[in-house]
């Protein structure tokens, strides 16, 4: 077991550093201690889990390892034993909603003074914020970052023992660990790990220093998980990272995303998704490999951040406004019924209006289904936040709203096309404003409620849609 007070904690400074060093690829690592094998036994379990899917995924494993220990999980703090959010820290906002929720679950802790609190993910790589827990959240007894959630059964053991406060966090990255145990949540879509990490420093973002360099699980072991999801019934599986078409870089493997795509298409698993494709790194072989199979889903995610080719040199994108442009051409020339999804960020420092305006254009031309859109928010430790800003944030706030508009016309307008149609849904279960009424997803990742007899969880159906809200479709089983 780790001694006590030897804490471990970030730096930025150090987990910005990118080495050639190849990562090594452990399947044997995880073993269960045995002091931490029945810690569990008797004690429940909480976790809330903030942020991307990424996170989720995280959460999965985390719950996996808890469970093996012997905790049951629970859905109610208040009998909880341990509680553990698993954080982000992509934004401020997201941040602070983390310490109120801390400030509000402090007062649990008169109440059962047994309680242990923990907090992991992407803030617990922050410095600023490890130190701020340090001096102003006594109440957090556990912390551990994003690269050594394995460590998870000695920590907590050291915790509870010791009843003092346990800090680990790697600022590097360390090995890619195969074979964790995991719990996953969903019964019917599974989110698959292809690669962690990220190497593209966009200037704005505090990602490439909270999940470390790009390191890519190797191809078998990926096919071999989604092998076995099939195998055990899943329909959907969603090939997750910060960047999925740079996959295999760091193992050279030539074309590496497209070679992946077409051997999980082979595989035959109904539906497959993949989250996020960087613009840059778009080959023409993915275009072609998501237009041959049926199985992989017409719908990208393709963050563009600004309509303006200056504002993206300065955010580090890598691309023009105009190579956005033909890309998104390209797509939709090979896939003619592909939707589309983006991040978009407004006012950044010293965004002008014209540049605004480049945005509002790009949002016409590309007439994305959905946009995830955000004001900016300066990131200790990146090179945006170390820029001036002479934009008041009355003008982003106003600006967020007009875009916003702008995202919501296209996404109902767009929606209409597909009145009388019929759709394909994978069914996730009865909607939760109304339990006569179903949903799930089409293949186009349009959120879809509809009626209809002898429908299962986990079905794939066919929809005829009858009528259309901004943000999903209504209709009715044809079948
Ligand atoms: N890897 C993905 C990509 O390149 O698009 C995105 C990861 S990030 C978790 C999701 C989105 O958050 C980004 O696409 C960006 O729009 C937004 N984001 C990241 N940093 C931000 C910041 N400092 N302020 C506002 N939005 C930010
Ligand atoms: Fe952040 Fe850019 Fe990496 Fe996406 S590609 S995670 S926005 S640095």
């Amino acid at each position: 077991m780790p001694k006590n007070n030897n804490f471990r904690l970030p730096s930025l400074k150090d987990a910005q550093i990118r080495t050639k060093e190849t990562v090594k690829i452990e399947h044997n690592l995880f073993k269960l201690p045995e002091p931490t094998r029945n810690l569990g036994v008797g004690r429940k379990f909480f976790l809330r889990t903030y942020g991307c899917q990424a996170n989720e995924r995280d959460s999965e494993t985390i719950a996996g390892i808890l469970l093996e220990m012997g905790f049951t999980r629970t859905d109610f703090e208040e009998e909880a034993d341990f509680i553990l959010l698993n954080t982000c820290a992509v934004r401020k906002n997201a941040e602070d909603k983390v310490l109120g929720e801390l400030g509000m679950l402090k007062k649990l802790k008169t109440k059962n003074p047994d309680l242990m609190f923990g907090l992991c993910g992407c803030m617990a790589q922050e410095e600023e914020i490890v130190q701020l827990l340090l001096k102003k959240y006594p109440q957090v007894d556990l912390i551990f970052g994003t690269h050594n959630i394995h460590r998870l059964p000695e920590l907590l053991y050291n915790a509870m023992m010791t009843k003092e406060k346990t800090v680990e966090v790697y600022s590097k990255e360390g090995e890619v660990i195969e074979n964790l145990p995991v719990k996953r949540f969903g019964k019917h879509k599974a989110w698959v790990n292809i690669m962690y990490g990220c190497d593209k420093f966009c200037t704005y973002c505090i990602v490439p220093y909270t999940r470390g360099k790009e390191r890519s699980r190797l191809m078998n072991d990926i096919l071999a998980e989604i092998q076995e999801l099939k195998d055990t019934g899943y329909k959907e599986v969603t090939l997750l990272g910060q960047n999925v078409n740079a996959y295999g870089k760091d193992l050279d493997i030539e074309n590496g995303f497209a070679t992946l795509l077409e051997e999980v298409a082979k595989i035959g698993i109904p539906r497959i998704r993949f989250t996020t494709s960087h613009p840059w790194d778009f080959t023409d072989d993915m275009i072609d490999v998501i237009a041959k199979y049926n199985n992989v889903m017409p719908a990208i995610h393709l963050p563009v951040q600004s309509g303006n080719s200056g504002m993206l040199k300065i955010m580090g994108r890598r691309y023009t406004s105009e190579e956005y442009k033909s890309l998104y051409d390209r797509i939709i020339a090979k896939i003619p019924n592909c939707t589309f999804s983006t991040d978009i960020i407004v006012g950044f420092p010293n965004e002008t209006d014209q540049q605004f305006q480049d945005t509002l254009d790009m949002v016409d031309y590309c007439k994305y289904d959905l946009a995830y859109t955000f004001i900016y928010s300066p990131r200790e430790g990146t090179p945006a936040a170390r820029m001036e800003d002479n934009v008041p944030m009355d003008v982003k706030s106003e600006r967020l709203q007009r875009l916003n508009e702008k995202v919501g016309l296209y996404s109902n307008m767009n929606n209409q096309k597909y009145v009388g149609k019929v759709v394909r849904v994978l069914v996730d279960g009865l909607s939760k404003k109304n339990d006569q009424v179903y949903s799930g997803y089409s293949e186009e990742n349009k959120l879809i409620n509809f009626t209809g007899s002898q429908v299962q969880e986990g079905d794939i159906v066919k929809v005829l849609i009858t009528d259309v809200k901004s943000w999903s479709l209504n209709g009715e089983v044809v079948e």
